[in-house]
């Protein structure tokens, strides 16, 4: 059993000496357990807030312990009469080759229905991540705009997607020409605009000529600053991540700009929400239905961005924090 476990907490980005990649038995299921093996490993960015021990919404992963991770596994011994051999199951066994779990918290994944991978984005937690803060919280409505960062990523895109369905105007801010691209061209975003453009500010402004009433925020950083002078009065910010700030060490020169921003917070009259996907726990079989049925229908779309082998998620995963992805991440563990 390969695992990669947390060897020393990064401190900024993740070296690869923070994560090894060690050997051990392959762990046996005891009565009423199935021994799963990983097909799909599911890389996302809340990996690098359990690298670290600051206090937050869920525990740390221990020094010595494989790092935390939705899985797609194939059960290849079962002691429990609900799972049989050659059946599907997600899991959160981390970033390993082999898993025991009593199934409690798994869910059958049906190759029939849809790739295997989607489980583990388009119709799994980034997918419920994207459908929930938006409808609970951004509340677009029919001519709105909907702006979102990150967009050609599982959550971004999905975002995007669900807004137009909505009859929202969708404008994706992406890094670089090809993601912009995709963004217009293949999910049938309004606009585009590129984060990393010399004139990025002025050209989301061009982009959204009616101001901003939801901004769905995956980034922060320099893009929320650029964000903040568009909002329209009532703006919906559901906060779903700060992507931008994940390996920052200390807090950004410059002047302190909370007064400025609780007085926009006030004379804007803005909605802000902080929001984990486990919040709307209750929602998920009613996400899994509408977002399985538009995808089926061919009403949204995804994209994957596939590594091969389990040695590669260390690299794969410190590059996404910087935009090296173009799609959901996962890695392809085992044929
Ligand atoms: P993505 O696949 O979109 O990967 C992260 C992307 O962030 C990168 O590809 C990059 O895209 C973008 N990015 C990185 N740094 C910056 C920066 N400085 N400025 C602008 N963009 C940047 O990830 P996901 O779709 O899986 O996740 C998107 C967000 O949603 C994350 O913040 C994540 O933590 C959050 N999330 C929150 C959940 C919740 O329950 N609250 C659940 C799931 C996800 P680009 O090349 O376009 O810059």
């Amino acid at each position: 059993n390969r695992r990669i476990v947390l060897a020393a907490r990064p401190h900024g980005e993740p070296k690869p000496g923070d994560l090894r990649l060690e050997e051990v038995p392959v762990p046996q299921p005891g009565p009423g357990e199935v021994l799963l093996r990983t097909k799909w490993l599911s890389l996302d960015p809340y990996m690098r807030g359990r690298m670290s021990d600051a206090k937050s919404y869920a525990a740390s992963v221990e020094i010595g312990a494989p790092i935390t991770a939705e899985t797609v596994g194939e059960v290849v011994a079962s002691n429990n009469p609900d799972f049989k051999v050659g059946e599907l199951l997600t899991a959160f066994a981390g970033w390993q080759d082999y898993f025991v779990t009593d199934g409690k918290g798994s869910r059958r994944v049906d190759p029939q229905a849809a790739p295997p991978s989607t489980a583990l984005g388009i119709l799994g937690m980034p997918g419920m991540t994207a459908y929930t803060g938006l409808l609970n919280i951004g509340k677009p409505k029919a001519g709105e705009t909907v702006v979102v960062a990150a967009a050609s990523g599982p959550v971004g895109s999905l975002v995007g997607q669900i807004a137009k369905l909505k009859g929202a105007r969708a404008v994706g801010i992406a890094g670089g020409p090809d993601k912009c691209r995709y963004l217009t061209e293949e999910l049938g975003f309004d606009a585009a605009v590129d984060h990393r453009a010399p004139d990025f500010a002025e050209a989301l402004a061009r982009a959204c000529p009616q101001g901003i009433d939801v901004y769905f925020e995956n980034v922060g950083g320099a893009v929320f600053e650029a964000v903040l002078p568009l909002l329209n009065d009532f703006a919906r910010i559901p906060v779903c991540g700060l992507v931008s700030a994940y390996n920052l060490t200390e807090v950004p020169p410059g002047p302190d700009q909370r007064p400025a921003l609780m007085r926009m917070v006030l004379t804007k009259r803005l909605h802000i929400q902080g929001f984990i996907v486990w919040d709307f726990a209750a929602q998920a079989e009613e996400f899994r239905r509408e977002v399985g049925g538009w995808l089926k229908e061919g009403r949204v779309r995804y994209r994957e961005d596939v590594v091969d082998g389990l040695e590669k998620a260390p690299e794969a995963f410190i590059g996404m924090l910087k935009g090296r992805n173009f799609g959901k991440l996962v890695v392809r563990v085992a044929p």
